[in-house]
């Protein structure tokens, strides 16, 4: 299994310009193959990465002698970016073909602007043979290619091999993101119990079991109100103005600042979920129609349900436990988790309804967790049974590791 680690870290001035450097070369590298890519398109030749970081390779020392100052990862993995933005563009472009999505998302690799885009370059452990361990780290500090040992904020907590590490820049601080190959031992849970996990706007999340609803964090709804204030504010000053550059700057550590909220709060509740749970059901989240009904695209999108969904199946199989997700016609929130009937009439912003037919008084989130509790039973059981031909009640189970 492989896992993902982003450390803070602490780089001297020189190192510091190193990054600078080895980000502008990966910078320029992409640019350069998007531009190879495109000019070999048009004169009807085929191209791909390999072919790319091939030629780049053999005119780099005569053309862009500076990108010799840097680990050559760096303009290689830029390329292998292109390809793998290429590889998603095809793939779009079929999903268009078949009218799965419409043109405005299929994403058409271009030119990333400095200054714009995120920062970033790359390095594997695996340089080459006479390079075999590039990567390496001790305790609070980590060796990277070239440049040597740079101090961390933090050790890394997974034992394993070290695949690769993106050094990144996010507002002024830099990163490094380890991918790790751990191998571990999957052991049978020692709890047996299923819970079922309702995301929503008001409280983070809602558990079927009664524990309390896990709020939102608190700071968050603070720093959310800020990095709007302060992107109304960079578009007030003028454009390419000192002020605007300085609002700006401001602006990106506010919203660094938002996310490692939410990215903090995501972590605590799926290690506790996993911990506390063998079974976890959540929601399957139509996220493309809920992004276009404007009500709810905040909430989706400041709780990072992709993230959530992510870190609980990692952590589950990590623990042993399993992640269930129910699919997206499951009704949670319509149906009474007391005597099973559906309320048609249920509104998004009724937070408490009492069912008609049992008189059940249901707090919205409480009943939505307590019917994805019973999903793997109720739900999954019907699909199998005289209607599971129909495709779409299929559910989509994740076994256990
Ligand atoms: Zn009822």
């Amino acid at each position: 299994m492989t896992l993902a680690h982003r450390i803070r870290l602490v780089p001297t001035a020189d190192q510091e310009v190193y990054f600078r450097k080895a980000c502008g070369v990966a910078r320029f590298a992409y640019k350069w193959g998007l531009a190879e890519w495109r000019r070999c398109h048009a004169a009807g030749e085929k191209t791909n990465e390999a072919a790319l970081r091939k030629a780049l390779n053999a005119i780099k020392r005569e053309q862009f002698p500076w990108m010799l100052e840097v680990t050559k990862n760096a303009p290689q993995q830029a390329v292998k970016n292109l390809g793998r933005a290429y590889a998603n563009f095809f793939e779009d472009l079929q999903k268009y073909k078949r009218k799965e999505i419409p043109w405005k998302r299929v994403r058409v690799p271009t030119f990333k602007k400095k200054g714009k885009s995120r920062d970033s370059f790359r390095a594997d452990n695996w340089c080459d043979a006479k390079h075999p361990d590039a990567v390496a780290v001790d305790g609070k500090r980590v060796k990277l290619p070239v440049i040597g040992w740079v101090r961390m904020r933090e050790e890394v907590r997974f034992a394993g091999k070290i695949v690769s590490v993106t050094i990144s820049r996010e507002a002024d601080a830099w990163y490094a993101s380890f991918v790790i190959e751990v191998e571990y031992e999957p052991e049978a849970h020692v709890l047996t119990n299923t819970v079922g996990v309702d995301l929503g706007s008001e409280a983070l999340a809602t558990r079927s079991d009664d524990t309390p609803k896990v709020p939102a964090p608190k700071p968050l709804r603070r720093y959310l109100k800020k990095t709007q204030r302060l992107s109304r504010a960079v578009s007030r000053k003028q454009l390419g103005s000192r002020n605007r550059a300085k609002a700006k700057a401001k602006l990106a550590r506010s919203y660094a600042r938002t996310s490692h909220i939410r990215q903090d709060a995501l972590h605590k509740l799926t290690t506790d979920l996993a911990r506390t749970a063998e079974t976890i059901v959540i929601e399957d989240l139509n996220v493309t129609g809920m992004l276009a009904n404007r009500h709810l695209s905040r909430t989706i999108a400041d709780l990072g349900f992709f993230e959530f969904r992510r870190q609980l199946e990692y952590k589950t199989a990590m623990a042993g436990g399993r992640l269930i997700v129910a699919d997206r016609w499951f009704p949670s929130s319509k149906l009474c988790s007391v005597c099973g009937v559906k309320n048609e009439t249920l509104e998004l912003s009724e937070r408490t309804w009492t069912c008609l037919s049992c008189g059940t008084f249901h707090d919205r989130d409480r009943n939505a967790a307590r019917n994805l509790a019973r999903y793997p039973e109720s739900w999954a059981g019907s699909a199998c049974g005289a209607d599971g031909a129909d495709r779409r009640h299929q559910t989509t189970v994740n076994p256990a590791a």
